[in-house]
């Protein structure tokens, strides 16, 4: 497959080119039923060749880059509360170790898939790449519906997958922590029986602890607050800031709540938001503490827009709304075509990830050739893993750090990843703007360098 935007001096030399189109030729033949991998991958390799162009030495590595190290996939039995037996499957994809513990969440959510799950870890070697931080990627979970089971079978479910997975874990080894449908909770849940099973503590092998167990001030918001953190950079280089802008945020989980906090103390106004069951818009603004309760509550974002005089519900996208700024904060494939064009037509400035894959490859170009701003997720949401890595020196220093030490942290980590990606993109695209090929460039470079010089193991 051909590089993308890689002319002149900053093509690849053909026997490059030829590991590119060989690289990718196997990862076709291993796996011809992962789109989503396989989607991950071409998007990676169509990103490198300036990279290539200029280090052919890389070119070598990328056949064991695109090939987890170890991947884990293991039966879970539980009892339900009608005392009936069950089975869920459970992975664990370590995908590199090259720059340290593989590290990465676990995501309960029913139709998980390998595929799916490799295409995140895929994601996350890059992603914790970005963060400077010292930390390989890999990413798990199960096809549990955590959101539809009693406490008693979380916490069953919790301990059987722990069962497996403390054979894999260690904080030198591979650090899990949460993601869709696995919070503080779960997490506490799953220490509580791996301590148990290795038969001493070790703090550091899961993050997104609860606090009483040595989680991170602030972590639960990390994710949020990073995507704002790193918008708000975005759009300053654009000349603009969020004061006054009009925000549409799709999901209502953790990462969209937290977001929608900062963007409301940055000065922007939330006109629209959504669940899995549809969507709100709201001119007025929507009132984030009203949202939330209503979440927490069980409801839904239809729920809360009851008797809100300004609001109305849809069961269509949020994206199709008039906004400045779009963050698709739910899940992957979330803006495609449609979508695109609707945030192009409405002059929108900028769509930033705060989900994993939320804008189809199709989606993006459009993006693109409409002149909107893209923050891809690999850099943009990476304020929770790297969060994740402050917990991991808190737990090794037996510390406990302030939300404002962590909050100051998290701002200047984001700040570089913001700067890397752009800077890539400078350097090997001719485009600050370009964050999407800048940030897989830079992230590339990091981690083929470390590959590289680890030999061939
Ligand atoms: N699940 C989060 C992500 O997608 C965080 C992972 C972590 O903290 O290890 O980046």
């Amino acid at each position: 497959m051909a590089p993308a935007r890689d002319e002149g001096h900053r093509r690849p030399t053909d026997e490059v080119a030829a590991t590119l189109r060989e690289v990718w030729r196997d990862v076709l033949r291993r796996d011809p039923d992962q789109p989503q991998f396989r989607g991950a991958v071409r998007e990676v390799l169509g990103s490198i060749g300036p990279v290539l162009a200029e280090h052919p030495e890389l070119a070598e590595v990328l056949g064991r880059l695109c090939e987890p190290e170890r991947q884990v996939v293991f039966r879970v039995p539980w009892v339900d509360d009608a005392g009936r037996a069950r089975v869920n499957r459970g992975f664990r994809v370590q995908f590199s170790s090259a720059l340290g513990p593989y590290k990465g969440g676990l995501r309960f959510v029913p139709g998980l898939t390998l595929d799916v799950v490799k295409f995140l870890g895929f994601e996350q070697v890059f992603k914790n790449a970005l963060t400077g931080q010292d930390l390989g990627g890999g990413k798990g979970g199960a096809d549990f519906a955590a959101k539809d089971a009693s406490p008693g079978e979380v916490m069953r479910f919790c301990q059987s997958y722990a069962t497996e997975l403390a054979a894999h874990v260690g904080s030198w080894t591979d650090v899990p922590a949460g993601d869709m449908g696995v919070g503080p909770r779960e997490v506490g849940w799953m220490l509580g029986q791996y301590r148990r099973l290795v038969g001493h503590d070790d703090p550091g092998a899961l993050t997104g602890k609860p606090a009483a167990l040595g989680g991170s001030a602030l972590r639960p918001e990390a994710t949020g607050y990073g995507v704002v953190y790193f918008l708000a950079r975005m759009l300053a280089e654009q000349g603009r800031d969020l004061d006054g802008a009009r925000v549409v945020v799709s999901g209502s989980g953790n990462v969209a709540l937290h977001a929608m906090d900062k963007l409301v103390a940055a000065g922007a106004t939330v006109v629209g938001c959504s669940d899995s069951r549809g969507s709100v818009a709201e001119p007025g603004g929507v009132d984030v503490e009203a949202l939330r309760e209503t979440k927490d509550g069980g409801g839904s974002v239809a729920d809360y827009a009851e008797g809100r005089a300004d609001a109305s519900t849809s069961s269509g996208s949020v994206f199709t709304q008039e906004c400045d700024v779009a963050l698709p904060c739910a899940t992957q494939n979330e803006i495609g075509p449609e979508e695109a064009r609707r945030l192009v037509e409405n002059g929108c400035w900028a769509v930033v990830e705060g989900a994993n894959g939320p804008v189809t490859p199709a989606a993006r170009t459009i993006l693109r050739e409409g002149k909107v701003g893209f923050g891809p997720g690999k850099a943009a949401n990476a304020g929770g893993v790297a969060v994740s890595a402050l917990e991991m020196q808190q737990a090794a220093g037996r510390e406990q750090w302030s939300a404002e030490e962590v909050d100051d942290r998290l701002g200047t980590i984001m700040a570089e990843v913001h700067d890397r990606a752009r800077d890539a993109g400078e350097r090997y695209f001719d485009d600050p703007a370009d964050y999407e090929h800048g940030a897989n460039a830079a992230a590339f470079r990091r981690v083929a360098e470390a590959v590289e010089r680890l030999g061939v193991v």
